[in-house]
């Protein structure tokens, strides 16, 4: 990987449209396979809760008994076998232990079943900051790929329909520091790869012509790379030229101050999709707002109102026989509505947003835990606009420090009103500093977050999503 970056960042222009172009080859014989599991599953999307408790539980029985007789970790609990036969799958479940990364990584070899073909080998750490290997069989990995791409579908997705991305692609060399051109073409599948890391005023008023110029049907982000591109838009007196389908958008919780400038810009409505790198779990947001679990990848406890919901969420496999993950926390709280009926006609459980990610909040030196959507209240409140991109750094015990990437007069306008409302959402235990920068870091993989808690992990981005439709 390290080495083809290296050659792709070397080449020349015209070189590396070719090799984007061979990248998007590869994926249209990709997109076949995932629209053939797609219509393996569609059943699965209005099926009664019975039918799909049934469905569950037979494939938890199923992945509970493997685990048991080829999974080192998992082979003390041989007593559970005979259980399988006569109790219900959840209450044996119930059994066994919760697992995370840290407890995994303690010895990950005996969470390896060892009558395995080697399968994908993927490395991810969420936001967790916890670097985590997970070996996937190549079903379950490209069923996670499937369960992305039909998000696009529901949202109307035909042939042809260009989807332009602004995630962590890494498609200009960032030694190239004013790309003429800060994007790369795929014609094959019709793919727009902009640099997220190459975001400036300059660069997004380019942007801003060639979306009005090649008039995608899709545009997929982050929240926060969304959110600067829309400042700089509106900065630039960007209009839209066309009617966009979606926008899309995950890897991070959308927040009220973002979603209200990619409204206002790409006047389309927003969907999100809830995913982990593990591939245990996803959810996509439909027409309705309401996202809908996928039901085969994984089972979150308390989807159906059976189990009790564990905190952080416990997710168990579905598909995975090379490391069945069971019980596994992948670090967010899942807020499981097993009765709600939604509108559109899938009767696939529904969960509320992500807002929290479990790591990510301020601790104040009493020891209370300050939520971003607190922190993000603080925004809102003062109703705080044309701020490209802010950022809450906890340095230690009691200092907060925002950052606000804003031009000078901006930055003056609110750093007072800011100041105070900060103090008043930490209970006036922390020392908050306001703090003007040209820009927030951004991560190896593209990504930034809204509150960085030094105080609780050093982050170190492993992650090596490169897939076609994740981010
Ligand atoms: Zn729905």
């Amino acid at each position: 990987m390290g080495t083809l970056k290296n050659l792709y960042d070397s080449s020349p222009r015209f070189m590396q449209n070719l090799y984007v172009n061979a990248y998007g080859i590869r994926n249209l014989s990709r997109f076949g396979e995932w629209d053939k599991l797609l219509r393996e599953i569609e059943f699965t999307e209005r099926l009664e809760r019975q039918g799909q408790i049934e469905l569950v539980e037979a494939k938890l029985k199923d992945i509970i008994d493997h685990a048991i007789t080829n999974v080192p970790f998992y082979q003390k609990f041989s007593g559970l076998k005979a259980d399988l036969g006569h109790r219900s799958v959840f209450e044996v479940l119930k059994e066994l232990p919760v697992t995370n990364k840290a407890t995994i990584n303690e010895d990950p070899s005996a969470f390896l079943a060892g009558n395995q073909e080697p399968g994908v080998i993927s490395k991810t750490s969420g936001t967790t900051g916890i670097p985590f290997t997970i070996h996937m069989d190549k079903n379950s990995f490209l069923l996670g790929d499937a369960l992305w791409w039909r998000r696009t579908k529901w949202a109307g997705y035909e042939k042809g329909d260009w989807i332009a991305r602004l995630v962590g692609d890494p498609v200009i060399p960032l030694r190239d520091k004013d790309p003429a051109k800060p994007w790369r073409l795929s014609w094959f599948d019709k793919r727009i790869y902009f640099s997220t890391f190459h975001l400036t005023e300059k660069t997004a008023a380019k942007i801003g012509a060639f979306l009005n110029r090649r008039k995608p049907a899709y545009i997929m982000g982050y929240p926060s790379s969304l959110e600067i591109l829309c400042h700089y838009l509106k900065q630039t007196g960007f209009q839209m030229e066309w009617d966009l389908k979606n926008v899309f958008f995950s890897s991070e919780p959308m927040h009220a101050h973002q979603e209200v400038v990619i409204r206002e810009v790409f006047k389309a409505e927003i969907r999100g999709l809830y995913g982990s790198g593990e591939r245990v779990v996803s959810a996509a947001q439909c027409a309705h707002g309401n996202y809908h679990l996928s039901l085969v990848d994984g089972f979150v406890e308390g989807q159906f109102g059976i189990m009790d919901g564990v905190k952080p969420a416990a997710v168990t496999t579905l598909t995975n026989k090379l490391m069945p993950l069971i019980r596994y926390q992948v670090g967010d709280e899942i807020d499981t509505q097993p009765s709600l009926v939604c509108p559109c006609g899938r009767t696939l459980p529904v969960i509320s947003p992500i807002i929290t990610k479990h790591e990510d909040y301020i601790i104040t030196p009493s020891g209370r835990k300050i939520a971003p959507s607190a922190v993000v209240w603080a925004f809102i409140h003062q109703e705080i606009k044309d701020i490209n991109k802010s950022q809450v750094v906890q340095e230690d015990e009691r200092t907060v420090k925002v950052y606000l990437n804003a031009d000078q007069e901006t930055f003056l306008k609110y750093r007072d009103v800011l100041k105070t409302s900060m103090g008043e959402v930490f209970f006036g235990e922390m020392d908050v500093e306001i703090v003007k920068t040209d820009r927030i870091d951004v991560m190896k993989s593209g990504k930034s977050r809204f509150i960085v808690n030094k105080m609780r992990n050093r982050y170190h981005d492993v992650s090596t999503g490169t897939d076609p439709e994740q981010m």
